[in-house]
């Protein structure tokens, strides 16, 4: 432990980054219920998981029991080109809050894909290297997940098809052009190359799209296509483990000033950022060794934690995909379409799911003029330009900072910084023009998408 003044930035050398992911369901006593598979409504086998996913990656999938998993060599080598990943000590926002709390922030939009993502992108695309396949499909939404994953197939000479929702193809022309130049082909979706596209463009003509049902498109091409396996960039508990870098690199800068946190939070769309982040945290807590606050950020537009059910659902709109128990707003969900601040997932992971619902974690949600207006404070005072997505954190955290100036409690609070929002202007736009506007969904509204959820106890 140092007992120097904090720097601005904590990094950690080479020698201490983290060697093994670690998995927090192995730790846990209520295990998140397993996946169903969606032919027979039973536990899906690895069998029945490798024929969408790859083999190592369906194992890890299943595999509630195993705390540590290695992390392959070409995998750290890759991390060691982008990671470790700061953790800064948030001091100029500290003073323009005048808040008495210490704040943390993990950065994780230092790569190209501007975002966390890739620290999962890599893992699953080795996997599918090394089972010799010839490439991967996957859907976008933002855009993010497909170009860390298109950077991590043109690594490893892989091909990549990505499924990019039609809005945001249209919104975000240079996002595909990054995925472009890094050799993905990238599709709008709904498209007429699938049977569930054209299915979906027949009942609902004119749609510009959804994550779920990019979803059904990308499974589809996947598996119908030799050589070829599907891979996601959020929810399912792969990622998780992945994502569980950000957590391990972050535990081990703070011990290393003998920091310890009381308030970690973390903005959740399907929830592999925040789980990643707070693996190690939770792990202590699970184990009775340590406690902390923890807290997952979600839109009020989309607010699958705070407003959904917990039950098994669809993961995809073309109900293909195994079913999960999730927080879940209905696989038909589909946001506002003022919603502008990402997170638009209709489920949240169901490692995460459990843990909600043990009471181990809380979960808020945050309109979206609030959130712009948090991250237009952080940018003028931190330098770095969030991504929309990731000022749900920050508007969280400012608010606990808040908290502390009136009650004078120097709590230390860390936050995921998930990624820079470069490609997301013309949200800031909206927000600058004084055009964006909050949408909450009513009960009724909700209750459309929560009753078409499949009867499974
Ligand atoms: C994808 C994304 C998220 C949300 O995904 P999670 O799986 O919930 O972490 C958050 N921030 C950024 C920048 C993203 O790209």
């Amino acid at each position: 432990m140092k007992n120097e003044p904090i720097p601005y930035k904590i990094y950690l050398e080479e020698s201490e980054m983290p060697k093994q992911w670690y998995n927090v369901r192995a730790d846990m006593k209520n295990k998140p219920a397993p996946l169903l598979d969606p032919s027979t409504g039973k536990p899906i086998t690895h069998e029945a998981l490798s024929r969408v996913f790859c083999e190592e990656l369906a194992r890890q999938e299943l595999d509630d029991t195993t705390a540590y998993f290695d992390i392959p060599q070409p995998i750290l080598d890759f991390y060691k080109m982008y990671r470790p990943s700061p953790l800064v000590r948030a001091y100029c926002l500290e003073e323009k809050l005048q808040t008495p709390a210490k704040i943390y922030y993990k950065f994780e939009g230092n790569n190209t894909s501007g975002s966390h993502k890739l620290n999962s992108a890599i893992a699953q695309a080795y996997y599918a290297k090394e089972q010799g396949l010839k490439g991967v499909t996957t859907e976008t939404g933002a855009g993010q997940w497909g170009t860390a994953l298109s950077m991590a197939t043109a690594y490893l000479g892989l091909d990549c098809r990505v499924y990019m929702v039609k809005c945001s193809y249209e919104q975000k022309p240079f996002r595909r052009e990054v995925m472009r130049t890094y050799g993905a082909s990238v599709t709008p979706s709904p498209s007429e190359l699938t049977q569930v596209g054209r299915q979906i463009l027949k009942e609902h003509p004119g749609t510009t799209g959804s994550l779920g049902c990019a979803i059904s498109e990308a499974v589809e091409d996947a598996t119908t296509h030799e050589g070829y396996r599907y891979v996601l960039g959020s929810v399912l508990s792969q990622v998780m483990l992945h994502q569980s870098v950000i957590g391990l690199e972050t535990k081990a800068a703070l011990d290393k000033y003998g920091i310890k946190p009381d308030v970690i939070i973390g903005c959740a769309g399907g929830g592999s950022n925040l789980g990643g982040l707070i693996a190690p945290f939770m792990g202590e807590k699970l184990r009775g060794e340590a406690d902390y606050q923890f807290i997952a950020v979600e839109p009020a537009s989309c607010p699958s934690l705070t407003r959904g059910k917990y039950a098994y659902d669809y993961c995809d709109t073309g109900r293909v995909c195994p079913l999960a128990k999730m927080y879940t707003l209905g696989s038909g969900f589909i946001p506002s379409s003022s919603h502008a601040g990402g997170l638009r997932y209709h489920g949240m992971s169901s490692t995460l799911s459990q843990l909600y619902d043990d009471k181990l974690m809380e979960a808020r949600s945050v309109e979206q003029t609030a959130v712009f207006e948090a991250a237009v404070t952080f940018a003028r005072v931190e330098g770095i330009l969030p991504a929309p997505e990731s000022s749900h954190a920050i508007r969280v955290a400012i608010d606990e900072a808040l908290k502390c100036k009136e009650t004078g409690e120097e709590k230390t609070i860390v936050f995921g910084l998930t990624g820079t929002g470069y490609f997301d202007m013309f949200a800031y736009e909206r927000y600058n023009n004084g055009e964006m506007s909050d949408y909450i969904p009513t009960d009724e509204e909700l209750a459309r998408g929560l009753n078409s959820l499949p009867n499974i106890q």
